[in-house]
This record gives C-alpha cells, sequence and structure tokens, in this order.
C-alpha cells in the first residue's frame, strides 16, 4: 500500500544520490579497488534501481537513503556475487568415494605436482629428446603398463569416454555380445545399451538377468561379431539361482574365434584390497592376465586419482582407440595428467600405500580411531543444540561407494543426533540436517532411522578443529 504522495516521492527521489557521486565517494574507493569499476557500477545501477522501485510501492523504510547505506548493500551484494559457487564441504556421509561430493581426494604429491602445471609450461606434447612433437600419452602409458601388466595404454576423460571410445573404435557396425545380467546402469545416465548405440555398435544380448551359460556367448557369435563384453555389475548384485561366466571362460572361446573381450571393470583398483581387510575386487592385473584384451576402469574412484577413464590392453587395440577422431575430443588436460602420475607413483611402495593414497587411508581407517574422533566432536554438538537433543558417539557402518561393491559395509562410528521428545522430531531434523548444509563449509550428513547421522571416517585430523568450531555455532 503506498502512503507516500506524490510530492513526498519527488522530494524523496530527489535526495537519491547520483550514481557519479556515489562512485567518486571516499566510501566506494574501497570497494572499486577490490571488484574494479565495472562490477561496482553495476551493483550500484542495481541497488539504486532497487531503491527507487521500493520508493514508489511505499516502502517507507527506504527513505533514508544515504551514500554509506548504499555502500553496505552493494558491498554484501558483491561478496554474495563473487563467492565461489564450488564449495568445500565435510563429508560426514559415510560414503568414502561420493560421486555427488567429488569421489577421491588427492594425496599431497598429486596438489603439488598440479601446482606445477598450472603455473609453469611443461613437456605435455614435446619429446625431450628429440626436441619433436611428442603425445601427451607417452608421458604416464609406461607407469600404467608397470602397474597392470597391460601392453598398452591410453587416458580419457572418465570411464564413461573409455568405453564410448572402446565401443566406436573396435565395434561400430558391428555386434558386442554382453550378457543380460550386465546391462546395468551406473547413474548419471550411464546405461551399458545406450552407450553402446552412441558408439554406434549392436548389442547382442545373451543369457538371462540371472543366469548366463558359456554357450550362450558361444552361439551368439556370427560373422558380424566385433566384440565380446563383461561389466562390472558395480551399483547392484543380484543372489540366488545365479551364474555368470567368468573371465578366464570367455577369453580363451573369444580367441580360439579370432575375437577380442572387452571389460568395463568400473572401479578398477590396482591392488588386493583384502590384505587390508577390505572386500576383494578383482585388480586389473589379474583381468589382464584372466585374458581380457581390454579393460576400462576409472581414476576417481579405488584408484584414488583425478577424474579419468584408463584404457589398457593389447598393443593393435591400444593403437587403433589412439587413431579413432574421438580420441581426441575426449582427451585429458595436462592438469589430469599431472595429478594421476604421482598417484600411480605410490602404488610402487604399496606398502606405504594406506598412509600415503588419501582414498586408502580413509577406507582403512580403524572404527577404534574414528570413535575418537566422534568423542572429542560430540560435546560441542550436544552443546550447541542443548537438551531437547541427544547427540551420541555410536557406531555405524560407511559405504566405499562408486559402484564399488554395494553392499559391503566398512565398521566406522560417528553421530546420531535425535529429538529427546520424538515427537514432530522428523521435520526437526530435517531443519537441523539443512541449517548444517548451510554453514560456511557445509556439513553433509544423512537422515536414517528417524536420526542425524554424521559419519566421521572421513573427518581427517586437519580437519576437525574446524569442525568442532563450526558446530558450536549450530542454533537448535
Ligand atoms: C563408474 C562406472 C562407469 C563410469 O565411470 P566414470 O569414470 O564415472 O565415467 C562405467 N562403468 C562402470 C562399470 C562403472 O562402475
Amino acid at each position: 500500500m503506498s502512503d507516500v504522495s506524490g510530492s513526498e516521492l519527488r522530494a524523496l527521489m530527489a535526495r537519491v544520490p547520483s550514481v557519479e557521486k556515489v562512485m567518486a565517494s571516499a566510501e566506494f574507493a574501497a570497494l572499486i579497488v577490490e571488484y574494479g569499476r565495472t562490477q561496482v557500477l553495476g551493483a550500484v545501477r542495481e541497488a539504486l534501481d532497487r531503491w527507487r522501485a521500493g520508493a514508489q510501492s511505499g516502502d517507507a523504510s527506504l527513505s533514508a537513503l544515504d551514500v554509506a547505506q548504499l555502500k553496505s548493500s552493494v558491498e554484501a551484494a558483491l561478496r554474495m556475487r563473487n563467492e565461489s559457487r564450488l564449495r568445500s564441504v565435510f563429508n560426514l556421509t559415510g560414503t568414502v568415494l561420493h560421486t555427488n561430493l567429488g569421489r577421491a581426494l588427492l594425496p599431497d604429491e598429486a596438489v603439488q605436482a598440479v601446482m606445477k602445471a598450472l603455473t609453469q609450461p611443461a613437456n605435455l606434447e614435446f619429446d625431450l629428446g628429440t626436441g619433436k612433437r611428442g603425445d601427451r600419452d607417452d608421458l604416464i602409458d609406461d607407469l600404467i603398463c608397470e602397474l597392470t601388466g597391460a601392453e598398452a595404454a591410453t587416458v580419457v576423460n572418465n570411464n564413461a569416454a573409455a568405453v564410448l571410445l572402446t565401443l566406436s573404435a573396435l565395434a561400430s557396425k558391428k555386434e558386442v555380445i554382453v550378457s543380460r545380467g550386465e546391462l546395468v546402469e551406473i547413474g548419471g545416465a550411464f546405461r551399458i545399451p545406450d552407450i553402446m548405440s552412441r558408439a554406434g555398435a549392436k548389442l547382442r544380448e545373451v543369457g538371462t538377468t540371472n543366469r548366463t551359460h558359456l554357450k550362450d556367448y558361444e552361439e551368439a557369435i556370427g560373422p558380424q561379431t566385433a566384440l565380446l563384453m563383461k561389466v562390472h555389475a558395480s551399483n547392484y548384485a543380484i543372489s540366488g539361482f545365479t551364474k555368470e561366466v567368468a573371465l578366464d571362460e570367455i577369453a580363451p572361446l573369444a580367441h580360439t574365434r579370432g575375437l577380442a573381450v572387452a571389460v568395463d571393470l568400473g572401479s578398477g583398483t590396482l591392488v588386493d584390497l583384502s590384505q587390508w581387510g577390505l572386500p576383494r575386487e578383482t585388480t586389473v592385473r589379474e583381468t589382464v592376465e584372466a585374458g581380457a584384451d581390454i579393460v576400462t576402469f576409472s581414476g576417481d574412484k579405488l584408484l584414488g586419482g583425478p577424474q579419468a577413464g584408463l584404457i589398457v590392453g593389447r598393443r593393435d587395440l591400444i593403437a587403433k582407440i589412439k587413431k579413432h577422431p574421438l580420441k581426441r575430443a575426449l582427451r585429458v588436460g595436462k592438469l589430469t595428467l599431472a595429478a594421476l602420475e604421482p598417484v600411480l607413483q605410490l602404488y610402487r611402495a604399496p606398502e606405504r600405500l594406506t598412509q600415503r593414497l588419501t582414498t586408502l587411508r580413509l577406507l582403512t581407517r580403524a572404527a577404534g580411531d574414528i570413535r575418537l574422533a566422534a568423542e572429542r566432536v560430540q560435546p560441542a554438538l550436544q552443546h550447541a543444540l542443548g537438551e531437547r537433543y541427544a547427540v551420541t558417539a555410536e557406531p555405524m557402518f560407511s559405504q566405499i561407494g562408486s559402484g564399488a561393491l554395494p553392499v559391503d559395509v566398512l565398521p566406522s562410528y560417528g553421530l546420531v543426533v535425535k529429538t529427546v521428545d520424538g515427537k514432530r522430531g522428523g521435520r526437526q531434523l530435517l531443519a537441523l540436517e539443512k541449517r548444517l548444509r548451510e554453514m560456511a563449509r557445509p556439513v553433509i550428513g544423512r537422515i536414517a532411522d528417524d536420526a542425524l547421522r554424521l559419519d566421521l571416517r572421513c573427518l581427517e585430523a586437519a580437519d576437525e578443529a574446524e569442525l568442532i568450531e563450526q558446530l558450536k555455532g549450530v542454533r537448535a
């Protein structure tokens, strides 16, 4: 409702300082130094337009517009606009390789290498021996071969790209035989049948969802067959009356018929995780030894490196893959290569891996150690939330994440927050979960079984004090 008369409004408008005057004022000099003239000018115009519109609609609180007031509103707007949208969070979800939170965290060696690659020229595609043009794959393919036992290797943007490129280069206009039990959707719209058709290959499904036999593959082989393919089921498990054909049975069949076998391993670990009490996953080397001609896997899942898709296998097939035009479109940048090399080098000293490779350090962290952290953080949150909430340190289970063995869980510890009166607890917990997400460094937990659960597996010592300090400021 407007209770400002025409003449009052005109008087108000006349008191609005001009843009020129505002920009020339002492108050705005520092802002211009920090944000630059263009941005400040835009923000001042917006603020003045807002003020005029407010005054016209009768918002009396606007009557006392002055330069100092304008400065604080412009400064707040500029600060908000220039805040990074990609923000550090606390991953207390209990999922170590959380796709939505950026998957693997990189070790210091990788961080240093990326920093160098960012600020100094490097021999990305320059052969230092001959002084001629080089190939970016040459920088790390030997290392990948050493760690996997493969003849040749190449790297692309992610594993989805690795699969797309492999199928495009080796099976375009031909048939690829895949078991119906392995036609999976990985999430984020990666579906084997879709990738297959994008690559121009024809999917030849064999067997049934729960059971596929060697003779199913055998009978499907024909003049149009280019590849036999196996896909890691990653994020689901079938149990009961099931049968899948192992790679060491499929490979001899393919090879006697002059065909190749491609395996999409998904997570693709380079070491036997069971030596640290983790669930066993077939390694890339074992897959190569079992007869795979091509193996594709991610760089940022169990490998613990940057986002990348690694393709390893037979030299002639890798050469064909590298020659395909899509390779140029899917290739990795220097930052990826810079980060990947030191991560791979860590695997040369497997006995130190659980200390130095961040992903493995988090996955192998002992529940007792996490319990101590939970007991140190608990008082801060309990105190901040007051007596209407009960915050307890309790055992819980973390997940590996990123499609590595979805049914397996790691003994962990964390905080469990419940409302004391129980009633309307659901709404209160949802509100609390939202407040935690809105903190300066968002705290991401999860709600399950009528409680907010904060798994502390991924809270490393260096971040503990920051979390405690933040939690002290949570309002109930
Ligand atoms: C994760 C996964 C992919 C996709 O890998 P990205 O690196 O995320 O592109 C493909 N296939 C399998 C079996 C996977 O588990």
